[in-house]
């Protein structure tokens, strides 16, 4: 097992900081927050001031919102939301799909400005913050995930180690997501069959599987 906070480097930058919390998560960014990882296991995050300006999309990747999978929302209910997921789904935020949750898709204006444009995007993104909802209600992906050129402008500001570090975190959070949504996968087809029952005791019943799956990992979030 690799240890994430172990792994984080110093960076050279002068001007940063480390912020060590008690539950072991280790924060480095610059004074301009131009590139911020957080090691957290599961809870892993990366951040960039590129999202902001993303020259992707006027409303970043939450215009093609991830899997909200079986690993996600056991993660979700262990951190305490398991009703938030029961009323998303009364309100047709999130629907049922084979592999979990679907994140669903409204359009609307990219920015609160007269006559910005409206684009189809998360139903959780709006036209003022962003993305709307805790990091710990997001898929896994929307925390950890950021695109090549996130990196490249972090490398270009002398963050070369840290993007090392990111990468690193990312591949391995990758692989270990689907390894766990492949056994939850396999867990909820052996005993809930073709008739997924979607309510409380269904939702507990994945948190504690997902629990004893990722008890090995530091630093995230301790299940409430
Ligand atoms: S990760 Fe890349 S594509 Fe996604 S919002 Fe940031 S800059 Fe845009
Ligand atoms: S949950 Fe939040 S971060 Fe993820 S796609 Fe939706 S709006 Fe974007």
């Amino acid at each position: 097992m690799v240890n994430y906070v172990d792994a984080v480097p110093v960076p050279s930058h002068p001007q940063c900081s480390a912020v060590r919390s008690p539950n072991g998560t280790v924060s480095w960014g610059c004074r301009t927050l131009m590139f911020r990882l957080t090691i957290a296991g599961p809870d892993t995050h990366v951040a960039s001031s590129l999202c902001a300006h993303c020259p992707h999309s006027p409303a970043g990747c939450c215009v093609a919102p991830p899997r909200f999978a079986w690993a996600d929302i056991a993660r979700v209910v262990q951190h305490g939301g398991r009703d938030f997921l029961l009323d998303a789904i009364a309100k047709k935020q999130l629907v049922k799909a084979p592999h979990g949750l679907t994140l669903t898709r409204v359009k609307g204006r990219v920015t609160e400005a007269y006559g910005s444009p409206r684009v189809a995007k998360c139903v959780f993104h709006d036209g003022k913050t962003g993305c709307t909802i805790a990091a710990d209600r997001r898929p896994a992906t929307c925390n950890y995930y950021v695109c090549s050129d996130v990196f490249e402008d972090a490398t270009r500001d002398g963050l070369g180690t840290l993007v090392a570090s990111a990468t690193g975190a990312h591949a391995e959070l990758v692989e270990k997501f689907v390894a766990w949504d492949e056994r939850l996968d396999r867990y909820v087809r052996a005993n809930y069959a073709d008739d997924v029952p979607y309510n409380a005791a269904f939702f507990d019943d994945l948190a504690a599987v997902f629990c004893n799956m990722t008890s090995d990992e530091k630093g995230g979030l301790q299940p409430m």
